[in-house]
């Protein structure tokens, strides 16, 4: 096998011309939730089988996987499951990836109900941010959304939590199904802009197959900065970062900001570089995509740290995954099979 020689943190790029820069690591298949959208509890009941621990990738392997990738060009790794909070000795994982020369920024996204538990922990091995899913303010709306697992008294709580351990900017990201969960939006918006949290509303997609989304069920962003505009106006600020998935707004009151994720409306394919990790080691370009690679399988062959680089390297070079743009120019195939949101991560 022939290796690549690279300079360190140089990106490698798709076919695209898309540079690999995120790593997105779900560490765990499980959830103590059911939100109807992503794992509805018809399919994932108690006698489900989700994965056997010996199946999921060590913390070793974890970290090897991890520094490749960094090697790679990653700066950014986001930590996601299923629900991370409930892989065991979690800040260990977090503390070493810290750790890796090259990683510039650490996050997790959680349902956020064992945050209370963790929140001191995280903040002291040196996670960098937190995002909590939280699909409505209201608790009746958030017990249909959850299937009737989540309680929304322990997920704000979780949150103060968080900011009492020191995060910044910690967000809260909210999926809008029409018809399901519009009803408290401005709500919902009242209650975090007054805790200065940045709400971030993501636009229902078509992941995975088990939720049989429909177009129909997608609330597009512009509706809701309509709405919101209407009681609070806002206007766009600038991204960040190039490639920010979210399109920010500030409130004209200076009453903080919010954030928008339009995949299904204005997808933002051009500029994605990310790529993700399933709990059992499986590498996808795309949340979409149908089959992922065994890099489990690598590990434990035995082959060396240069080999899973060089492969790497050759599945990157070769993605042309779009899905979301396809999908806007219904150029998709309804019919594909796709990756369930909960095992690959969000
Ligand atoms: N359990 C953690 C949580 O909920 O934050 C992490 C994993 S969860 C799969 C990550 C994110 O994916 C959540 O914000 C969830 O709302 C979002 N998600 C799941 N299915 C989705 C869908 N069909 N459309 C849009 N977002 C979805
Ligand atoms: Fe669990 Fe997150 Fe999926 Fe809800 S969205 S079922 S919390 S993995
Ligand atoms: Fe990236 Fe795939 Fe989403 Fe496009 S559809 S932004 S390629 S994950």
């Amino acid at each position: 096998m022939t290796t690549k020689k690279i300079s360190y943190l140089t990106p490698i790029r798709d076919s695209l011309g898309r540079p690999l820069k995120d790593l997105r690591i779900s560490v765990m298949d499980r959830c103590n939730f059911r939100c109807t959208y992503c794992m509805p509890e018809e399919k994932y009941h108690s006698a489900f089988k989700f994965l056997a621990s010996k199946d999921r990738l060590n913390f070793e392997q974890l970290n090897r996987l991890t520094r490749i990738f960094v090697k790679l060009g990653v700066q950014k790794i986001r930590v996601t499951g299923g629900e991370p909070l409930l892989r065991v000795n979690l800040t260990d994982l977090i503390g070493d990836i810290t750790r890796i020369d090259g990683v510039e920024d650490i996050a997790i996204t959680t349902n956020g109900v064992l945050l209370s538990k963790y929140a001191y922990e995280l903040k002291a091995a040196g996670l960098n941010r937190i995002t909590v899913s939280l699909d409505s303010i209201d608790a009746d709306e958030f017990k249909l959304m959850t299937g009737g697992r989540g309680s929304l008294e322990r997920v704000l709580k979780g949150i103060d939590e968080a900011a009492m351990a020191g995060f910044k900017n910690i967000k809260v990201n909210a999926v809008i199904k029409k018809g399901v969960n519009d009803k408290n939006i401005l709500k919902m918006v009242e209650y975090f802009r007054s805790k200065s949290i940045i709400l971030r509303f993501i636009e229902y997609m078509d992941v995975g197959n088990i939720n049989h989304w429909q177009q129909e069920e997608t609330l597009a962003s512009k509706e809701i900065i309509k709405m919101i505009s209407e009681r609070w106006p806002i206007a766009p600020i600038n991204e960040n970062y190039q490639g920010e998935v979210a399109s920010r707004y500030q409130f004209d009151d200076g009453q903080g900001e919010i954030g928008f994720i339009s995949s299904v409306t204005k997808p933002f394919c051009s500029d994605c570089t990310r790529a993700r990790l399933s709990s059992d080691g499986k590498l996808y370009n795309c949340l979409f995509a149908s089959q992922g690679v065994d890099l489990r399988a690598w590990l434990e062959e035995g082959m060396s740290n240069d080999e899973i680089e060089s492969k790497i390297i050759e599945i990157w070079n070769k993605r042309e995954d779009r899905y979301s743009e396809l999908r806007l120019a219904n150029k998709n195939d309804p019919s594909k099979e796709k990756v369930e949101m909960y095992y690959i991560g969000g």
